[in-house]
């Protein structure tokens, strides 16, 4: 199942520093392609500040998107529905997501859907489209997931309620600009979490089996960045914003030319579960990991106090119906990056009773 060469494909145009979405027209007029409308995905944080409003216009095909909860191939579809019914049979010139992962997420698995007239859960998987997606441009507001960098579009499926992504180069954006001012409001427990998402991407490649040297070279980057900006006086200045949303990019390619560890299925069986966000979910995941995970652990909590940011305990959510059986099943069906972490012979190692006294600990 594993390659022995894995690639990664970047967008063609990556503009980066504080104002850079100040070129969001003029990338918007020279990658559109047809006749078509532009179409817009924003966040509702984005839609109700009136960020970048000059260039989206409120109106039939700008779309503020559900952030309420993660995205599913229902809400795929039904957007991917609304806009075929708009343009009446051709497709949109350009699709633009101003906002969090999940506003990139859904612009990447719309984009697909679109042009391979598929509903989304065929396309979740590895490499099902066929055809490349509309063309897009990315403009996070808030940094981490590297959704603005990755192949992958996480979506969990109406029908099994397992999360699982769209994998496909076609996924990726066409243009992602980097403005560090726009995720200057983000309140500062989101901007740890996600930062921590990014330091989980990082160090998950990096203690995996399956590595190479582009995968360390994205991850080692990320890693020291993310480092720096956590140890330093203040993880909030604009340069520290600056380098997040490098970091977020840097582990988003590292991610996407390997793969996540323990943490990542763990946290999307607890994520599903308990309707708990994804860079959130991850950190109850990594409390129950300590022992696979025991330096990471130290320091991101270790950042936690020192920003005075809190994370609460799966206890606190837990609830007399749940069922660990289910939850370790939901977490080992995301056998790659588990067999990443753990190797060929994870089964042995990775058993239910290990993983109940890990639950333990969350
Ligand atoms: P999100 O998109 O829901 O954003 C989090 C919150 O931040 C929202 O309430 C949003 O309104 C708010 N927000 C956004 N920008 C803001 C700003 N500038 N100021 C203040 N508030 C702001 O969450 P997220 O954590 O960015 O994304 C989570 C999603 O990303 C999940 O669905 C997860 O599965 C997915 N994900 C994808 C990848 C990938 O490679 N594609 C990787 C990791 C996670
Ligand atoms: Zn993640």
């Amino acid at each position: 199942m594993f390659e022995a060469f894995r690639g990664t494909t970047f967008p063609s145009i990556l503009l980066s520093g504080a104002g850079s979405s100040s070129k969001l027209q003029s990338q918007i007029e020279s990658l559109r392609v047809g006749p078509g409308p532009v179409v817009f995905f924003l966040d509702p944080f984005v839609a109700n500040a009136n960020i970048l409003a000059s260039i989206w216009v409120a109106g039939p095909f700008t779309f503020v998107v559900d952030v309420g909860q993660e995205p599913s191939t229902g809400y795929v579809d039904k957007l991917v529905s609304e806009i075929q019914d708009l343009c009446q049979r051709s497709l949109p010139s350009l699709m633009v997501a101003i906002g969090g992962g999940i506003t990139m997420d859904l612009a990447k698995a719309v984009s697909v859907c679109l042009t391979n007239s598929q509903n989304s859960s065929k396309m979740q998987g590895w490499d099902k489209p066929t055809k490349s997606g509309i063309i897009k441009i990315a403009v996070p507001t808030i940094s981490g997931t590297g959704a603005e960098a990755s192949r992958t579009a996480v979506l969990t499926n109406t029908q099994s309620g397992l999360k699982l992504g769209i994998n496909s180069d076609f996924t990726k954006f066409d243009c992602v600009i980097l403005d560090a001012d726009l995720i200057s409001t983000v309140p500062t427990n989101l901007f740890f979490f996600n930062a921590m998402d990014a330091y989980l991407h990082a160090v998950e490649v990096l203690e995996g089996h399956y590595r190479n040297s582009f995968s360390d070279f994205f991850a080692k980057s990320a890693r020291q960045i993310l480092e720096d900006i956590f140890d330093s006086q203040d993880p909030r200045s604009v340069s520290n914003h600056e380098h997040l949303m490098m970091a977020s990019y840097l582990a988003g390619l590292a991610l996407t030319s390997s793969f996540v560890g323990l943490v990542h299925p763990l946290s999307a069986a607890i994520g599903v579960e308990y309707k708990i966000p994804h860079s959130l979910a991850n950190l109850l995941a990594l409390r129950g990991l300590k022992t696979h995970y025991p330096n990471t652990h130290d320091r991101i909590f270790g950042w936690a106090d020192k920003l005075d940011v809190t994370v609460p305990s799966l206890g606190e959510v837990w609830n007399a119906e749940t069922d660990a059986s289910k939850l370790y099943s939901e977490m080992v069906k995301h056998e790659l990056p588990v067999r990443n972490a753990l190797g060929q012979d994870w089964q042995t190692d990775f058993t239910f009773e290990k993983f109940q006294l890990l639950l333990k600990e969350m």
